[in-house]
């Protein structure tokens, strides 16, 4: 794609975009108006139909999870940690909307601690999986306006999904209608603009394309939170544990990025691993 041939910005309206990098078959771009960062795949590759079983399962190369079932006492680690945060800010006002939910690791152990549970994911499989393995009430599809009453929620949690979204900023305005008046939306994605990125370029562990549509920094996100209607209140930069397997998969995949196979990282031991590179953003929303 030239330079200046876009589609307009979906965060600012933005008309024109600069090629920052090229990565398999893909462009980076970066708005020459507001500087987010978005793939070219944006326009030409159809993201919602990316989600099947093998996303999850499939032991795809460079998209996808391995195994992410395997992810499974990692993620609820995570989970238990990103809860005791909204609960020290919420109290016992508990009603939880997670979109992207995927298989509902984190609503799961959201509702063993009280939570009020909803759950919404564009993919078919996961979403199944998630009410057929844990009974939880997960909507099958794409987060729209009329999908839950006004201030239904007091927190929203998006963990590594709005660089997924096509549509980032309508998301985001409906999160902040759904929200209850000093409601918590939580986002995690990874900062672009970080050391890391910078440091390892195209080899970035966060450029998974096609997948991964936008690549915000901390300024960009903040800029997107705001303009979605929402005060930022914190931006943090936490450590996760994950499977000392998924992350020499994830190492092998960043590295080798045209190899059509990956080794079977089945190691399952535990790390605390933070790169600071992975943003945790909490708002609020504006008006009421
Ligand atoms: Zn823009």
């Amino acid at each position: 794609m030239p330079p200046g041939d876009t589609s307009p910005c979906a965060i600012c309206q933005g008309r024109t975009a600069t090629p920052i990098s090229r990565i398999n078959d893909y462009t980076i771009l970066r708005c020459d108006n507001c500087s987010v960062c978005f793939s070219d795949a944006l326009y030409r590759v159809d993201l919602a139909g990316l989600y099947t079983k093998s996303y999850f399962s499939g032991q795809q190369v460079s998209t996808g999870y391995a195994d992410y079932h395997r992810l499974s006492s990692a993620l609820e680690r995570n989970a238990v940690r990103r809860l005791r945060r909204l609960e020290g800010l919420l109290g016992q006002d508990r009603a939880l909307l997670d979109v992207g939910c995927g298989t509902g690791e984190f609503l799961r152990v959201a509702a063993e601690r009280g939570w009020q549970c909803a759950g919404v994911e564009i993919s078919p499989y996961a979403a199944e999986y998630g009410r057929a393995r844990y009974g939880l009430d997960i909507s099958e599809g794409a987060l729209t306006a009329n999908l839950f009453p006004t201030h239904a929620f007091s927190a929203i949690t998006l963990w590594d999904v709005v660089e997924h979204l096509p549509d980032p900023l309508t998301t985001l305005a409906i999160c902040a209608q759904l929200l209850k008046p000093k409601g918590v939306l939580a986002i995690s994605t990874g900062d672009i603009g970080s050391l890391c990125a910078r440091v390892c370029g195209r080899y970035w562990h966060l450029f998974n394309l096609p997948e991964h549509v936008f690549f915000f920094s901390r300024r960009t996100i903040r800029d997107l939170v705001k303009r979605a209607g929402f005060e930022v209140l914190s931006i943090a930069y936490p450590s996760s544990v994950y499977p000392l397997g998924y992350l020499l998969e994830r190492l092998y995949t960043s590295a080798f990025r045209r190899v059509r196979s990956t080794p079977d990282f089945r190691c399952a031991w535990l790390v605390r691993c933070n790169l600071f590179d992975i943003m945790e953003v909490l708002g609020t929303p504006l008006h009421h």
